[in-house]
């Protein structure tokens, strides 16, 4: 039985899986166009959570707005003059927008659209992004009969904004101080350069005061989900959209983000030639950001150390006669990292000696980059699969500060073990930790917000809003009811 049967017979029947995920799919969309969106749930482990009734709802009305005030209809023609300073042409609908534009890695950029699509959600605007140079050719358009594109003929061209820039939040109040009514056109400035005055973007006064602002461009590299339960206002809200807080990152990554069929094709021919005969499959990501301090002999000793000490991998069986038992089981491990040698390391361990318990271990990796690169259609594609097929594994080791990692865990609802980051050249110990929760960590949160809205290890709103553990100081959402120490 190949493993993708193992799956669905794991459930039950194919029919049992449902593709529209409890709800969160909208039904009725043309499957050809994106076959990932109805797919995916085959490839997956089943997810434990649920999304609310009140979250499908929100969703579909979400889309409803999306339809009515998308680019080029009626709606859109009136607020279009408002983005340059003009007047509203006739009267103006309800349509508010939100521009994103893409910034950094994918990792990156994935988590911080899919804080923006929340955001979006909970003040009632229409996202629009802006394509990048290749970003938007790795999904389908997730809204059903209508495109999220900032289109070709949009009088702004130039969507890249920074935080000195007259018309950033930031600005705005350094000038005038809490300003209402704003400028029809607002810029707000959600990277991890925050000054005092952007981080108010996260604060109930401010926020009310962008709700009457009918254009807002955000730029962002983080998952700033954290920062807006911190919100009194939104809170509410969140905790009603989110029954289990956790699961924010892992319901909208799986309604918004939906490999294009070019990504999808890449992740299940890789599926279906190295990884369908395993009953279990174990996901490594090693992400080296200090090459000082993580020598490839330190590193590779700390994935070992942490896979055998947390029985990850099956131990070896040193009395083992050495042949291949009558019965066996395939592992697969799939490693996705940018160097080479990682994979050797492992897959040397099962071949001089057998694991315990008649497993074959069968290690994989897809690609070896080597060097990061920004904006290159092919080595993002790439990027794209490899969180994918990430999120296809039963257990899942990640490395501390990988947004990268974060979107393979937040896709397949998975806690990993996170490798630690070495502060030092020496061996790093312990080599990893469980995670507190499967949301993305909100790096760098300004310094305000946390004196602010933090009270000691907990958010003084959002009581399970804590500090992270793979990012000092970086904020992360619970499931409601944790004990944080
Ligand atoms: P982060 O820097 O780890 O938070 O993740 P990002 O995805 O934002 O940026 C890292 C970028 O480096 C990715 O988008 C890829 O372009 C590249 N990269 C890093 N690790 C890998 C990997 O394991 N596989 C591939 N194919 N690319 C990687």
């Amino acid at each position: 039985m190949s493993g993708f049967e193992a799956r669905t017979s794991a459930a039950g029947s194919d029919a049992l899986r449902d593709k529209y995920l409890d709800g969160l799919l909208a039904a009725g969309l043309y499957e050809d166009s994106c076959r990932s969106r109805y797919e995916a749930v085959n490839y997956r482990h089943l997810s434990p959570y649920k999304p609310s009734a009140y979250l499908v709802q929100k969703l579909r009305e979400y889309e409803d707005r999306h339809r009515r005030c998308a680019p080029h209809t009626n709606a859109y023609k009136k607020m279009l003059p408002l983005l340059t300073g003009g007047v509203a042409a006739g009267t103006v609908e309800e349509c508010k927008y939100l521009l994103w534009t893409p910034f950094s890695g994918v990792g990156n950029k994935i988590i911080s659209l899919t804080s923006s699509f929340l955001y979006a959600l909970l003040t009632e605007r229409v996202l629009l992004i802006d394509r990048g140079r290749d970003f938007s050719k790795l999904f389908c358009e997730p809204f059903p009969g209508t495109s999220w594109l900032i289109p070709e003929d949009f009088p702004m061209k130039n969507l890249y904004f920074n935080r000195g820039d007259p018309l950033s939040y930031g600005s705005l109040v350094r000038e005038k101080g809490i300003v209402n009514p704003l400028p029809s056109f607002v810029y707000a400035h959600v990277v991890t350069d925050f000054a005092q005055e952007d981080a108010r973007f996260f604060f109930e006064e401010d926020q009310r005061a962008l709700r009457g602002v009918p254009w807002l461009l955000v730029r962002s590299e983080v998952h700033y989900a954290a920062g807006l339960f911190l919100n009194a206002d939104f809170e509410p809200e969140l905790s009603r959209l989110f029954l289990e807080t956790e699961t924010v990152f892992h319901h909208l990554s799986r309604y918004l983000l939906h490999p294009s069929n070019k990504a999808w094709g890449m992740i299940t021919r890789y599926y279906h030639t190295y990884l369908a005969k395993g009953k279990e499959r174990l996901g490594i990501q090693i992400r080296i950001f200090d090459h000082n301090n993580s020598p490839f002999e330190n590193v590779s000793t700390q994935v070992v150390n942490c896979l055998m000490k947390e029985k990850l991998l099956p131990e070896i069986d040193r009395n083992d006669p050495q042949v291949v038992p009558s019965r066996w089981k395939i592992m697969d491990v799939v490693v996705t990292t940018l160097h080479s040698g990682y994979l050797d390391k492992i897959r040397s361990i099962y071949w001089e000696h057998p694991a315990a318990g008649g497993v074959l271990v069968s290690v994989h990796q897809p690609s070896h980059e080597e060097y990061q690169l920004l904006d290159d259609e092919s080595h993002d594609m790439k990027a794209w699969a490899e969180m994918n097929l990430l999120s296809f594994s039963d257990v899942l080791v990640t490395s501390a500060w990988s947004t990268f990692g974060y979107v393979g865990q937040g896709l397949g609802g998975l806690k990993p073990w996170i490798l630690l980051r070495p502060k030092s050249p020496g061996l790093q110990e312990p080599s990893c930790v469980r995670d507190i929760s499967m949301e993305p960590c909100f790096h760098l949160p300004p310094a305000y917000l946390c004196e602010q809205k933090m009270d000691g290890n907990r958010g003084k709103v959002a009581p399970y809003v804590t500090y992270c553990v793979d990012v000092e100081g970086g904020l992360k959402v619970l499931a409601r009811n944790s004990e944080v120490q």
